[in-house]
């Protein structure tokens, strides 16, 4: 299945640092009290390895643009906050939360984004929005036309990224996943998207919806039009999931396998590529973990240390790679006809997702600022 992601230019994200953010103390409790795990489990695991793929180093966007010239590796949790916003209206619009995060970043109730070492943001805010309320983003609303979106917000002159979950128990029908396992679903997806996308939330709705320039979109499908890495392989919570580090997270594209997968691994003796992947210098430590820690470039497998680099490889063995799956493409068939406009699209449960054909069309659910607005345009919005 699958169409492939192209380069926009925009930058991504190099080492994510999430900062989880509950409006209010009334967040689902089981957020509150296992997402900030989930993030630190994900956030230094397999499934952040294989998306060097994703590198913008030495790379040209689309149309001649200057690339951000990035490494992605493994992140961390900077921690989980609960913020008072300055509103308790419980219907919010995008902006609203923009400008309350920017708010709250500048009061120093939320840390300040941090930066790799050319400056760019590493620091990504996952929005954890309580049961009652609806978000609105560009017309559409939550449970109805999303279920969670990425975006990014100017601050200080920084491109802030940001995610912001509903509460996706509270939908009718389920139709935004049931259960702990579909939130961290949807919880990886955006994260995913706000790693290698951070800055699509700045490109103008029109601008992808008519084909004009994208910059600074990162990595997408022809200009946005069809989706990042986590919406190529949506398919509404079925067969679009694989366990990594203890936790069920979202399959992504990957233009590496041809596939959605949940993590490529190294090559070693007698698998060959796209089934396995080529190590590089940046997999020692992690990719490359306890007792082959480190790579050997010229075969793209990973051996152990030898004299002075064992002393040099101060993180060794402390990779979390006991989670690394396979390439896997097992829900090349799983993808329903899509059901077309005006018709109710009902799967497994899972209410109104629409795979298409070949799978293009899960986005619909799980959607950045531009697709959202291109549905309205088309009259398709889904009920
Ligand atoms: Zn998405």
């Amino acid at each position: 299945m699958g169409v492939g992601v192209a380069y926009y230019g925009g930058r991504v994200l190099s080492n994510v640092a999430i900062v989880a953010v509950f409006w209010t103390s009334n967040v689902a409790v089981d957020l509150q009290q296992q997402v900030g795990s989930f993030y630190t489990a994900i956030a230094s695991s397999s499934y952040i390895d294989w998306l060097e793929e994703y590198d913008t180093l030495g790379l040209t966007g689309v149309g001649g643009k200057l690339g951000s010239d990035q490494h992605i590796g493994r992140g961390k949790l900077t921690g989980a906050f609960t913020i008072t916003p300055s509103t308790s209206a419980t219907t919010l619009d995008d902006g609203d939360i923009a400008s309350e995060l920017a708010a709250q970043i500048a009061a120093g109730s939320l840390p300040a984004p941090t930066l790799d070492s050319a400056g760019n943001v590493n620091t990504v805010y996952m929005v954890e929005i309580p049961p009652g309320y609806t978000v609105t983003l560009l017309g559409g609303m939550s449970c109805t036309d999303f279920c969670a979106y990425h975006s990014t917000v100017s601050v200080g002159g920084k491109s802030v990224p940001y995610a912001v979950l509903p509460d996706s128990q509270s939908c009718v029908r389920a139709v935004c996943g049931q259960g702990f396992d579909d939130e961290t679903i949807l919880r990886s997806h955006e994260l995913a998207e706000a790693i290698t996308d951070t800055e699509s939330g700045l490109v103008s709705a029109a601008d992808i919806a008519a084909g004009k320039d994208v910059y600074p979109m990162a990595w997408a499908g022809d200009g946005g039009t069809k989706g990042e890495i986590g919406d190529l392989c949506f398919q509404g919570f079925v067969g679009d999931h694989d366990e990594v580090a203890g936790y069920e997270v979202q399959k992504l594209w990957s233009t590496f396998a041809g596939a959605c997968v949940v993590g490529v691994p190294i090559c070693v003796a007698g698998v060959t590529p796209p089934a396995c992947r080529p190590c590089t210098a940046y997999d020692n430590g992690a990719a490359c973990s306890a007792p082959t820690t480190v790579c050997e470039e010229a075969t793209g497998t990973c051996r152990a240390c030898e004299g002075l680099e064992c002393s040099a490889m101060t993180d060794a063995g402390s990779g979390a790679d006991a989670g690394l799956h396979g390439v896997s493409d097992a829900d090349a068939g799983a993808g329903a006809t899509d059901a077309g406009p005006g018709e109710t699209r009902v799967r497994a449960g899972c209410g109104v997702t629409g795979a298409g054909a070949a799978g293009v069309d899960a986005w619909l659910l799980v959607t950045a600022l531009g697709w959202t607005w291109r549905r309205r345009r088309r009259g398709r919005l889904l009920s």
